[in-house]
């Protein structure tokens, strides 16, 4: 669906005059645009502010320059410089469709709509943004933002996420955006979203398109978008182990896809009891346990049990020490360490390696006390 509305339309010039004074036009990726830095931008602002965005895209471009570059970096750096900034999906596909870029498009982003679409993780949305943000191509968008100054123009029921409310959705975005000026209109309106129609407390007397938005009218923009219906996450349990030797760490890369795919993480496992074992299997006598702490994923919580163990001997001196020593009457044996790639993370001078957001904190952490 290409945008349909003239410039000269009520909504487009109101959002037009707005973008013209306070719209943002200094951003990083607004300097000497080109289709990757956007397409970057785009990926990287999925889910994710623009404030903590900006340090990571500058670093990245100094990394990988060009497409090309990213292309053919190992998949690690790439993860190295995403960790922190979470959905790691996100990462792998950015490498992914470099490669294709590099392979089938002599390294220039494509420029076709549908050629575009049909690359890892872009969306119509993210299409839309990269060829409409460059090329001023007619193509609206409907990023979270934007669903969300919509729903509240239209006043329009029902939870984004279902696909008759996007359905609905992407044809008012198409119907208000104009068919020039797409580039400063699209922007717009993802900065209208984020400063302006904000979540909690939109600033409606500083929003350009107050005058006949339905929720300011009805004051009832906390009804627009409706929520999401609550489902109650699962809890999954896992004990990690931060088995040290000479300053460095036991890590292992988990497999490509799924939570933390080809992050490095420590060896893990679901009881206490399969831990210990795997450690007494090792010959290490003392564990001493760390502070447990829940990380939420969209789908699950994870409740984490950190246990700490050297394979060097130590001499526990008293009674009051935290270290326990492992028991003998473990007998079953039930390691879940899968992974391929087992690893010793030098503390001192660490690889360029991509870490799941809990273990960077608990490497961290560990050599603060160290
Ligand atoms: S008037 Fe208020 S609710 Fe309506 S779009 Fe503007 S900020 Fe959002």
């Amino acid at each position: 669906m290409l945008a349909q509305a003239s410039v000269d339309s009520l909504f487009a010039r109101s959002v037009l005059t707005w973008y013209d004074r306070f719209g943002r036009k200094l951003l990083p990726w607004q300097q000497d645009k080109t289709l990757y830095k956007v397409w970057l931008s785009e990926i990287m602002l999925q889910q994710t502010q623009v404030t903590t965005v900006i340090p990571y895209f500058e670093r990245f471009i100094k990394t990988f320059p060009t497409i090309i570059a990213l292309a053919n970096s190992p998949l690690d750096e790439v993860l190295h410089l995403w960790t922190g900034l979470g959905y790691y999906a996100r990462a792998r596909n950015l490498h992914k469709t470099a490669q294709t870029i590099r392979d089938q498009y002599s390294g220039q982003f494509p420029t076709d709509f549908e050629q575009v679409l049909q690359l890892a993780g872009i969306g119509r949305s993210t299409a839309g943004a990269v060829l409409s943000s460059c090329l001023n191509a007619p193509y609206p968008i409907l990023d979270g933002n934007v669903k969300r100054v919509l729903s509240r123009y239209f006043a329009v029921e029902g939870w984004t996420g279902e696909k008759i409310v996007e359905n609905r959705l992407w044809q008012l975005s198409s119907q208000v955006t104009p068919t020039e000026r797409v580039a400063d209109f699209n922007q717009a309106m993802m900065d209208i979203g984020s400063m302006v129609c904000t979540r909690t407390n939109p600033k409606c007397n500083l929003c350009p398109v107050k005058i006949d938005c339905q929720a300011n009218l009805m004051e009832s923009w906390n009804r627009y978008p409706a929520k999401k219906p609550k489902k109650t996450l699962p809890e999954r349990k896992s004990y990690f182990l931060i088995l040290s030797d000479n300053g460095k760490v036991a890590l292992e890369q988990r497999e490509s896809k799924g939570i933390w795919g080809g992050l490095y993480c420590f060896p893990q496992f679901q009881t206490k009891d399969s831990l210990l074992i795997y450690l007494k299997k090792l010959g290490v006598q003392y564990y001493r346990e760390g502070e447990s702490f829940r990380h939420t994923f969209s789908h699950f919580h994870l409740d984490i049990y950190p246990i700490y163990a050297q394979l060097q001997p130590i001499h526990i001196k008293t009674q009051s020490t935290d270290w326990k020593i492992i028991k003998e009457n473990l007998v079953e044996y039930e390691s879940s360490v899968s992974s391929a790639v087992k690893y010793w993370y030098d503390l001192k001078n660490p690889d360029s390696i991509g870490l799941a957001t809990p273990v960077k904190n608990l490497l961290i952490q560990f050599q603060r006390e160290k």
